[in-house]
């Protein structure tokens, strides 16, 4: 007998028959004597479609009102499963985020959970009544609802999770588990019994969205008991925790592709110490993210910095960079959207010189070229054409994970 966070993502709930089955996985659990909190996200595109109307009316709607807006998909379908399970004949009560005293910094849009209240989901489970929370949502010092970002219900169920004391995490979703890579678009991608929170966090940031990254942080500093699994099967899911038993003899846990990347360069710059700072700390200031950098040997008097970041922050760089061209001192900028990340993930890589090289002959075999490289003692990321990307992926995985 424990207490179980159950996180349901969209397409687990996308309609009246998904919602049914959610509550029968519900219902299941507590007959087992569990108390349960399930996390539920919005409907389908719910979420989608939301942007998209808000779209029509205003394209520059404030991020508050958006905020308003997008956290309306998890209280419906959590209204709905609520009823669902009330028709089975169990004891059960929908919260939104400030009911379930989820209190989050301000920042709309892309919130952080610093706080949840759990006076009210307590008394709920005392009472042996089954809680269903919208995910994705919470409230600021000024009483706003915020959001979580794309995808953050994951973190709202693991941060539950985290404050209740929750014996078990589990994350129903689509697919079976988290597989060596999207199982959706690659062929032979293998079910992962297990993978470390270093790991699943490295790969969730570098593109595998079947966990959200902050999600999978969280569960790592508060050490949650995390579980990928389907809702549509039975079959065993993925366990995140923090030591596993290696049973490979590869490195790499996966390959993980993001296309939510730019670059930028910045074409010949003075070559004089502080130029980088400047050029950063100008980006720092923004909030802007730089993952990749490169800096060209100096030629003569000048020398080319190129780095990477995210697409929708690419014109926001450009503007300010542009801004300061006088004081900075550059020729020009040169800029691309059409590129994406391809990465390996495995633990321990550093100590094997072969990973990297094995994941480049891999490109070469298939003729693509790589415009960029970084390396951390957990990863390998390349960056290359967009078109180029889900090849890539293919052949480095075959080369991985196929015998
Ligand atoms: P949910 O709506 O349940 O939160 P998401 O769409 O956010 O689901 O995440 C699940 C999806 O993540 C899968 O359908 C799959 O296409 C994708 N995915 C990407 N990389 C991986 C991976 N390595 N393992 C499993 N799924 C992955
Ligand atoms: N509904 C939100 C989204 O689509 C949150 C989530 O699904 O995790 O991003
Ligand atoms: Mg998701």
């Amino acid at each position: 007998m424990g207490l179980i966070v159950q996180k349901f993502g969209g397409t687990s709930v996308a309609d009246a028959d998904r919602i049914r089955n959610v509550a029968r996985i519900i219902t299941e659990t507590y007959r087992q004597g569990h108390s349960v909190v399930a996390v539920l996200s919005a409907q389908g595109d719910t979420t989608d479609d939301l942007i998209a109307k808000a779209q029509e009316i205003n394209p520059r709607g404030s991020r508050r009102e958006m905020d308003m807006l997008l956290s309306t998909g998890e209280q419906i379908s959590c209204a709905l499963c609520a009823m669902a399970i009330e028709s089975l004949g169990f004891p059960v009560v929908s919260l939104t985020g400030w009911q379930a005293g989820i209190s989050t910094n301000k920042a709309y849009s892309d919130a952080r959970i610093k706080r949840i209240n759990t006076e009210r989901i307590k008394s709920e489970l005392d009472r042996n009544t089954i809680v269903i929370v919208t995910g994705f949502q919470g409230l600021n010092k000024f009483d706003d609802i915020t959001t979580l970002g794309r995808g953050g219900s994951d973190t709202s169920a693991v941060a539950l999770a985290a404050s209740l004391e929750a014996d078990l995490c589990q994350i129903y979703t689509d697919v079976e588990g988290v597989y060596t890579a999207d199982p959706r678009y690659i062929k032979g991608a293998k079910k992962l019994e297990e993978i470390t929170y270093d790991e699943m966090l490295e790969l969730a940031s570098l593109g595998a969205q079947v966990l959200h990254n902050r999600s999978v942080e969280m569960a790592k500093k508060y050490r949650v008991n995390l579980e990928v699994l389907s809702s549509f099967s039975n079959a065993p899911g993925t366990k995140v925790k923090e030591v596993v038993k290696k049973m490979e003899k590869t490195h790499v846990v996966g390959v993980a592709k993001d296309k939510n990347v730019a670059r930028l360069a910045l074409v010949e710059l003075e070559d004089r110490p502080g130029i980088a700072y400047k050029v950063f700390s100008l980006l720092a200031k923004a909030h802007i993210n730089v993952d990749i950098i490169l800096q060209s040997i100096g030629r003569g008097e000048t020398k080319d910095i190129s780095f990477t970041v995210k697409r929708n922050d690419l014109d926001e760089a450009r503007r300010i960079l542009e801004e300061h061209k006088e004081s900075i001192g550059f020729d020009h900028i040169d800029f691309s959207s059409n590129l994406a990340k391809v990465s390996i993930v495995g633990a321990g890589m550093i100590d094997n010189p072969g990973v990297a090289s094995q994941m480049f002959e891999a490109l070469y075999g298939a003729r693509i070229n790589i415009q960029m490289i970084s390396t951390s003692e957990i990863k390998v990321s390349v960056l290359l054409n967009e078109e180029d990307a889900d090849k890539a992926v293919q052949v480095i995985h075959s080369s991985f994970f196929e015998e």
